[in-house]
This record gives structure tokens, sequence and C-alpha cells, in this order.
């Protein structure tokens, strides 16, 4: 039959109506193919949707289907109604954060009133510091939070459950599990990453209720007084302050990353540099003992730190650095008193001299985790910033083992029943996560009656079978320090259909923010590293917020 434009039934046209609908994944027009979710007023007969002049209700624009909320809210509760947020509404700020209702204004479209407006920001300072409290009726919303980031949180969440200026009646309250919730910026390895790139996924981050961003730079940072270490994709000084300056209007905690001791070839390489390496091979770590290493480091911390005026906190790096003790002065000694010395000795100089700023040192764990000896002098201030990227589960099969005073073979170690009799235990993502990064051992003999007198009242007691996953947590915190978790959102590769390894970074988040929750960690920083597209990073950042929150 051949169909004529001008001839189209009423119920024809309203059928294809609801398919276009359909194929824009928008809400269906009543009676062509059934009751909407969410029944409106008016809507529902065909006279109303063929004489309507408002376009967005004529085609079932203010229903509404309830979608995911990331990160989950802690209590939600809809009630399948929905209020249209039309131009009779208006904002009223209560709280008094500058800025803010411009925001919600913003966002929904509405004017600001002086008062009796229907959505109302009200301070109330018995809520939690990021807590909200959102209520959705069908004349008022009504928004509670104690602090600017509650009252952004809850502006997010509308972000994602409106339907343009249709939000769905219910009242939601939430808070984070984590105090701290951030997320690794690393300009030095992922070259693509310019300004623009990082404040998309600053606004990403936002939206999902992260607050931190861990800024390392690298040879990228633009230095002036030691210009020769720049490179040349370097963000321009316009360009950082852009990028700072937007994370924090979004309430986002920047922290700056600069490496005080190891992985410093970018600087080293360079032979202005040479007097102050530890050896000429690898060229990437300073020699602590040479005082001019930590007047460099300054210089380089005073230029990043002019960058981020008000930073509560510096990430001092001092990871892996295995050159200790190599030059005749610190081999002399590391033979007197043993290469932690030499670590702690210029680790605390550091400290002291961010601690003299009002700043709060924070460092990898894993050198204060190879030389138990030196954690009680590590500086009382500092945060110690755990990373492990292979744990997946809670109880694990694997511990990472960075002290191993007997030597033999390993860090990432698991017990070898595990390829036996244990095997069919094993989920796909940790089966892949041994197979690519631990060692099988006998795992009772590999630990061994040292690292055991250290770390056995944190390791649980279902070894060798299962160990307490990040068992470190507790071991940091016993000798006085914060922790934040570390897991891997970009780091250290294995591969997943022929893409980074997203079900292990995502088995890794959620099991250290779990833990992290557990054991009163300060929170969870995910890090990036490798050289992936930014795109490839939002699989991480999403997971992180949903499992930190
Ligand atoms: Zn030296």
């Amino acid at each position: 039959m051949g169909a004529d434009r001008n001839c189209i039934s009423r119920r024809d046209f309203l059928k294809q109506i609801s398919a276009a609908a359909v194929a824009l994944s928008l809400p269906r027009c009543a009676d062509a193919t059934g009751p909407p979710a969410a029944p409106e007023p008016g809507l529902g007969k065909e006279e109303d949707i063929l004489t309507r002049s408002n376009g967005g209700a004529a085609m079932g624009f203010d229903t509404y289907q309830p979608g995911y909320v990331i990160p989950t809210p802690k209590e939600m509760s809809l009630s399948g109604q929905v209020v249209t947020l039309d131009s009779s509404w208006g904002i009223e700020d209560r709280a008094a954060h500058p800025g803010l209702a411009n925001r919600y204004a913003e966002m929904l479209n509405l004017r600001r009133r002086k008062h009796r407006a229907n959505l109302a920001l009200v301070q109330d300072g018995g809520l939690k510091r990021e807590e909200y409290q959102l209520e959705i009726s069908e004349d008022a919303v009504t928004v509670c939070a104690s602090s600017e980031n509650g009252f952004l949180h809850a502006l997010a969440t509308i972000g994602q459950l409106r339907n343009g200026p249709v939000l769905p009646v219910g009242r939601i309250r939430d808070y984070p599990r984590l105090e701290m919730r951030g997320f690794h910026l690393m300009f030095e390895s992922i070259h693509q990453i310019g300004a623009p790139e990082a404040i998309a996924l600053i606004s990403s981050a936002a939206r999902l209720k992260l607050n931190t961003m861990l800024f390392e730079f690298g040879p990228r940072f633009p230095f002036e007084r030691h210009a020769a270490i720049r490179s040349p994709s370097a963000l321009t000084s316009s360009e950082l302050r852009q990028v700072v300056e937007h994370a924090r209007s979004l309430g986002i905690t920047c922290i700056p990353l600069l490496q005080s001791l190891g992985h410093l070839n970018y600087v080293l390489r360079h032979d202005e540099y040479a007097d102050i390496r530890e050896e000429d091979e690898h060229r990437d770590q300073l020699c602590p003992t040479n005082e001019k290493s930590f007047r460099i480091f300054t210089e380089l911390a005073e230029e990043v730190l002019s960058f981020f005026p008000d930073t509560r906190f510096m990430h001092i790096g001092a990871d892996e650095t295995r050159r200790l003790g190599v030059c005749p002065r610190c081999r002399r000694q590391a033979e007197e008193s043993g290469t932690g010395s030499l670590y702690i000795t210029h680790t605390n100089k550091v400290c002291s001299w961010l601690s003299n700023r009002g700043i709060i040192p924070i460092l990898w764990d894993d050198i204060l985790c190879a030389h138990p000896r030196i954690l009680d002098e590590l500086w009382d201030n500092a945060w110690i910033m755990y990373w492990d990227y292979w744990t997946t589960e809670s109880p694990s099969q694997l511990v990472v083992a960075r002290y191993n005073p007997g030597g033999g073979p390993g860090v990432v170690v698991y017990d070898e029943r595990w390829q036996g009799e244990w095997k069919a235990e094993l989920s796909d993502v940790t089966a892949r996560t041994l197979a690519a990064f631990a060692q099988p051992v006998d795992l009772t003999k590999r630990l061994g009656r040292e690292f055991s007198q250290v770390f056995s009242p944190y390791l649980g007691d279902q070894q060798p079978k299962f160990v307490r996953a990040f068992p470190y947590l507790e071991y940091y915190q016993a000798h006085g320090h914060r922790v934040i978790g570390a897991p891997a959102g970009a780091s250290n590769t294995s591969e997943w259909l022929g893409l980074p390894d997203f079900p292990r970074y995502g088995h890794n988040i959620r099991a250290f923010a779990e833990r992290c929750a557990e054991a009163s960690g300060k929170g969870l920083i995910t890090t990036a590293w490798y050289n992936f597209p930014p795109e490839a990073l939002y699989f991480s950042l999403v997971a992180t917020a949903q499992y930190a929150w």
C-alpha cells in the first residue's frame, strides 16, 4: 500500500513519532505504543499531541526514564513522578557560597531570586563535609549541604538525573566513604595530554564527584629558571594556570608531584646537572649526599609551587630509588649505616623544607616497605601513598613482598598451589594478573622469618592460600602515618582484547577502595603512567569515582 504523506492517519502519525523517539532514545508518546512510564497530566490523548504548540511536551520530552547515577548515591528513592522546571521556577541561594547559585541557574536555565523561589540552596552545618541532601517535589527542590563541595556534588547528581528541565520527584541522601578521591594526571608520559584534554578530564572528574587531582609534569612543566630541562611539548605558563584554575573552580584539590630523588632522568641527562648525578649510566637519580642536589630540588620545587600557591600537599615521589649508595661517598655511608639511611636522611630533609612552608609532604611507599627499619624515622607528618597495581581481590592470592631479606625470587608472589589444586577457584582476571606479573613460590618459605616478624600481624590468618589484600594499609598507619591508596588506572600494562587491561584496573581500583574504607585510609588516587591516548583514562576515572565514593 503506497502511503500518501498527506493522508496519513493520526494513529500512524503517532506511531511514526514514537518510532523516531525510540531511535533517539527519547520517551515514547502515549497511545501509540502504550502508556509512558510516568504519565503526565494532559498527555495521552491524540488531540493534545497534535494540537499543542509546545514542541517538547508534544514529543513527550517531559516524561522520564531513570538511569544510572555514578557514583551510586548512598540513599536514593524516586517516586516515578516528574517535575518540569519551567519559566515559573526560580532559584534562591540561602547558602551564600559565591557563584554556586549561578551554576545551578545556568545548568537548569533558571532565574535567580532573592526569596520565595522554588529551588533553594540551604546551608546545613549538621551535614558531613561533602554530604548533600536533595529533595525534589512537584513544586519545590531543596538542596542541603554544609560545604561548597556538597552543593557541587548535588548539582552533579542533578546533572545526571535530569532530562533537560525535567527532574524525577524523590529524595537523595549522599556522602562519600573516602575523604580523598582522585586521579593522577600524568603529563610526562602521556604526551597527548595538553591543556584541553586535561580540562576535559578534570570536568569529568568533578561531574563524577572526585575531589583531587595529582599533577605530574616531568619536563612538561614550564620551567623558567631551569629552562634547559623543559620539553618542547611543555605546557605554557598560561595553559598551566588555566588548568589549575579550572580544577580549583570545580572544588578539586590540586596536588603537584615533583620527584625528589629518583626518576629524574629528564633533569640529569643534561650536562649542566652532571655533578649531582648519583652515577653516569642511568642518569636518573640525584646523589643524596651532595648538598647541591637538595638545592636544585628546592629551586625546581619553588617553580612548581608558584603555580599552586595555596596547596596543602606536595607529592615528592621518592619511589624506585634503585641507585642508592653507588657513588663513592654514598657507598661509604651505606656501608656504615645502610642504604635506607641515605634515603631517609635526604627524604626527611625534603619533608622538613616543605613543612616549613606549611605543606604536607606525600611520598610513594615502596622504599619504606623495602627498608622497614627506616619507617619510624620518617618525617612525622608525611603521608604515604601506597601503590599496588596487581591485587584484584580481597583477600588476595598474591602479596607484594618488597622486603626481601633472604633474597630469592619475586616481589609479587603467590603460593604455587594456585597453579595446581586451587587453580579452578581463580577468576579470569586474577588468573591473567598472576600469569602476567606474579611468581609462583612456596609462599611460607619465600616470605621467611624476618619478613614475618615485621608483617605477620598484617597478613591475615588464611596464609598461604590468601593474604589480606593491601596489608600495608594497617602497617603504615600503625607506624603513625596517613595512607592514600594508589591503584592502577593506566599503569603497568597488560592487555585485554587488544586494549589496556580494564578488567584488572577495575578490580584493582575496587578492591583498593574497599580496603581503604575498611582500614580508614585517607583516600584513593588512581595512577596513570602509560602513554595511552587520553580517552583510555576515562574507564579508570569512572571506576575510581564509583568505588571511592
Ligand atoms: Zn652519592
